[in-house]
């Protein structure tokens, strides 16, 4: 029987796999999809994140990488199963059986980082949004908006930081947002008219005009209701995503999974942490996340090793 079984390999499973590691537990890591990282892998690879420790920035992909390094570093690194996800999980005598899309394991523990689940970014919602190839939902490689003018749709942290990396290539770049009060960091939108990023608010796309690609926007004001159109090269959504809902025999609160001490959910030695966590105070944040990595997996060595002297740094 395995020590613990981590599901998802996103930022805070790979650094729980790490701290395993350190803690010298055995067990395995288990990623639905066929790439590790998450949404910073899978959404935003080539965005700046400028909030983690010892950081002055650095890429979504080059986080991951860090610490997919860091992971691999260690003498008895977990593996990490691409491709199997989680179906369910019972109590057996002495920990859990876990089944998989690929089999099934015994372990004592289980640690959730399921993050959003299975994720997808929501849409702007006009009926012809599909058939258009340059309405982008996730930005991989920047380097082909070089000189170009691009639309970026939506007030929150993503639609900001976007506005902001593709304003050092882009000829053009627009922020539209459906109110006035950005919800992003507001040293970020303070930059945004140091960058030159034109702010169109309160504003939503109203019609996307073009052939197979978007060549102009119709936009309208949602206080006056005056309309106006924007020539663009691309559009860029960024109005947050939509989950699946997890679907894990523990207790909920909406979406998340509810825990308490130790993030340990309402089933004794079943843990979560990271975004799909929720508590009081609940910050959903890299950092945070990987801070309840140290509390849950120190918790979760106590209980495989209750007479063990465990350090708390290394
Ligand atoms: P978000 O915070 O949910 O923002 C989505 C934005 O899209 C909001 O401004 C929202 O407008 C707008 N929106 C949503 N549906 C819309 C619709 N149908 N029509 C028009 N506008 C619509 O999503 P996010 O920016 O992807 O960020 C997600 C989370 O990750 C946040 O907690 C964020 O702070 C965090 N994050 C942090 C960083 C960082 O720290 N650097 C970077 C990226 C993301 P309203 O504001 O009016 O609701």
């Amino acid at each position: 029987m395995k020590d613990i079984v981590i599901v998802g390999a996103g930022p805070i499973g790979l650094y729980a796999a790490t701290l395993a590691s350190l803690h010298e537990l055995d067990g395995e890591v288990l990623e639905g999809q066929e790439i590790i990282g998450g949404q910073l892998s899978n959404l935003y690879p080539e965005k700046d994140i400028i909030d983690l420790p010892g950081y002055k920035k650095i890429t979504a992909q080059g986080f991951i990488d860090a610490l997919k390094a860091q992971q691999e570093s260690r003498p008895n690194p977990l593996p990490i199963r691409l491709g199997v996800e989680l179906k369910e999980f019972k109590k057996i005598d002495g920990g859990f059986e876990v089944t998989t899309s690929k089999g099934t394991i015994e372990t004592r523990t289980i640690l959730l980082t399921t993050g959003m689940g299975v994720f997808s970014p929501r849409k702007i919602g006009l009926p012809n949004e599909d058939s258009f190839s340059n309405i982008i939902y996730a930005l991989k490689d920047k380097s082909q908006y070089k000189d170009k003018t691009v639309a970026i749709l939506g007030g929150g942290d993503s639609a900001v930081d976007w506005a902001l990396m593709l304003s050092e290539i882009a000829k053009k770049v627009y922020i539209i947002h459906r109110r006035n009060e950005f919800r992003a960091q507001s040293s970020s939108v303070a930059e945004l008219d140091q960058k030159g990023v034109i702010k169109l608010t309160p504003y939503v796309v109203s019609k996307l005009n073009g052939e197979k690609e978007v060549t102009s926007v119709e936009l309208s004001n949602v206080d006056t209701k005056e309309v106006k159109t924007i020539d663009v090269d691309a559009v860029f959504v960024n109005y947050g995503m939509v989950s699946a809902p997890t679907s894990f025999p523990v207790e909920k609160i909406g979406p998340n999974i509810k825990v308490g001490a130790f993030y340990m959910t309402s089933v004794e030695n079943v843990f979560a942490i990271g975004n799909i966590a929720q508590y009081d105070g609940k910050v959903k944040n890299i950092t945070s996340g990987l801070g309840e990595a140290v509390t849950a997996i120190t918790k979760i060595d106590q209980i495989i090793h209750p007479n063990k002297n465990i350090p708390v740094h290394y």
